[in-house]
């Protein structure tokens, strides 16, 4: 039986609208317009692809995008001043500093010098340590996106198996985290895994983020289970040019899975969707009002 296809692209919209939705209604009902800036130091063009997506996506939800773009020369002293200013500026409720950072800054002092409560990114350590300890936190938005997704597919993750394989600080370990918090019996599987196919073989739930293309063959799933592939690899063609692909093998995976998310259009379009739900999130804990329902962990 072929698996149900998780469209993220049209999950990413509904995202976005209930984003427009919480925009208006702060505009509105308290004259507050939620505000994001985003840091961008030096012209490595993928980076730059990022930031004018983020940046025009912003607007379309109503709020106002402040955009930085500084040389990529420019001393770490002088970025850590940019962001003491935006972390004093009571317009700006989230801040991002695009990564990654030029070889001479340090991109760990960089994200622990954001006001905690501004880092949509969710990367300072404060958030890191809040999500590890269950408490509301400010949450890495393409984990968070995953989650959104398996919660709006299953209902109650509550008890489900839950395989990531990737430990990285902004996806394996965040995600790993957000599904312990939803009462999944987790594991996380990395290159040290010993037999990572019978590993992922006992998953209800596999999360793959490990920057290998296809590498999760339809003979790792168990029959039925949900796979949801964060990877982003560029391939060649064999006749030519190159295509996109996850970290799981999709056609064969989807002849074994119950859902499975695609590459493009799956996990990729909830990221800056998920940024956008957690600036409104910060604006409104900011301004001591309730986050809003869905969008947040
Ligand atoms: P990292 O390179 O930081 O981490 C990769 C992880 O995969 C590591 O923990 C590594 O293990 C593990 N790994 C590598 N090889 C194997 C293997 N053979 N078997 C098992 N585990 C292995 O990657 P990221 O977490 O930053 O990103 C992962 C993927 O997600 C990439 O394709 C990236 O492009 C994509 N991505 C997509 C985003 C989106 O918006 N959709 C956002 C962020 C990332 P170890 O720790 O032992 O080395």
């Amino acid at each position: 039986m072929a698996a149900t296809v998780i469209d993220g692209k049209a999950f990413a919209a509904k995202v976005r609208g209930q984003v427009a939705e919480h925009v208006a209604r702060l505009k509105a009902e308290h004259g507050i317009t939620p505000g994001l800036a985003v840091v961008l130091v030096g012209e490595d063009p993928a980076s730059q692809v990022y930031v004018r997506n983020k940046g025009k996506q912003t607007v379309e939800v109503g709020m106002n995008s402040i955009e930085h773009k500084l040389e990529a020369t420019t001393s770490q002293d002088d970025l850590l001043a940019l962001i003491a200013k935006l972390n004093a500026d009571p317009s700006v409720h989230g801040i991002l500093c695009q990564l990654p950072v030029p070889d001479h800054i340090d991109g760990d002092t960089i994200i622990n010098a954001i006001d905690p409560a501004k880092d949509v990114d969710g990367f300072h350590i404060s958030n890191v340590g809040l999500l590890g300890t269950g408490q509301d936190a400010m949450v890495p938005c393409t984990p968070l996106g995953c989650l959104m997704m398996l919660r709006d597919h299953h209902g109650s993750l509550s008890g489900m198996n839950a395989v990531v394989i990737g430990r990285s600080n902004i996806v394996g370990k965040p995600m790993a985290n957000l599904l312990l918090g939803d009462s999944c019996t987790v594991t996380i599987a990395h290159s040290r895994t010993a037999d990572l196919p019978a590993v992922v073989r006992g998953a209800d739930i596999v999360v793959a983020a490990v920057g290998r293309p296809q590498m999760v063959p339809g003979d790792w799933i168990k029959p039925g289970a949900t796979v949801i592939d964060v990877g982003i690899n560029r391939i060649d063609k064999p006749e030519g040019g190159t295509r996109l692909v996850g970290d799981v093998d999709y056609d064969s995976c989807a002849e074994v899975a119950g859902a499975i998310t695609p590459v493009p259009g799956g996990v990729g379009p909830m990221t800056i969707a998920c940024l956008l739900a957690n600036t409104v999130t910060a604006c409104c804990r900011a301004n001591g009002l309730d986050a809003p329902q869905g969008l947040t962990a």
